[in-house]
């Protein structure tokens, strides 16, 4: 039987009774690209052509740096942090909006010391996403704040 209401439950970390919350990108075998975040799909009909899921971050957590050509809808919920769209690094607070275009880099990070918790809305049939490679992070990493951003230097640096 589907539920078709879901009602908040608590305050911290976010989450829906009655919605599972699942394991973000189960592990290939190879290095985690993502840290301490779950994922919860809260909207999964078959009649719709999109997915609403809730991702919430924990304190110093991110998600994978990846692109890909199906776009994302971002609104920001919960917590503190920050994202790299593109060429762009944002400071992110509740209600943010947040589009991901088409092949932008992205990444969403949350502050060392909150949490981050968003709304992403994505297309049910997607292309998977591509991870950086050598110099797709000597090219962002040029830009000082995103370089910041990722934790990394540049190469030339
Ligand atoms: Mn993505």
């Amino acid at each position: 039987m589907t539920i078709p209401r879901h009602r908040r439950e608590g305050e911290e970390p976010f989450r829906w009774e009655g919605v599972d919350v699942r394991e973000y990108k189960p592990d290939d075998g190879g290095e985690p690209t993502f840290k301490d975040l779950s994922r919860q799909i809260l909207f999964d009909d078959s009649n719709l052509d999109h997915q609403v899921r809730f991702f919430d971050i924990e304190p110093g957590g991110h998600t994978t740096l990846e692109r890909h050509k199906h776009t994302h809808s971002v609104v920001v919920l919960g917590g503190h942090g920050q994202c790299l769209v593109g060429d762009f690094v944002f400071d992110l607070m509740p209600h943010d909006l947040i589009a991901v275009e088409q092949w932008e880099w992205h990444q969403f990070r949350a502050a060392p010391d909150d949490h981050l918790g968003f709304i992403c809305i994505v297309n049910c049939n997607r292309d998977r996403p591509q991870l950086p490679n050598a110099p797709d992070l000597e090219r962002l990493t040029r830009y000082p704040e995103i370089a910041t951003f990722l934790g990394l230097t540049h190469p030339g640096d």
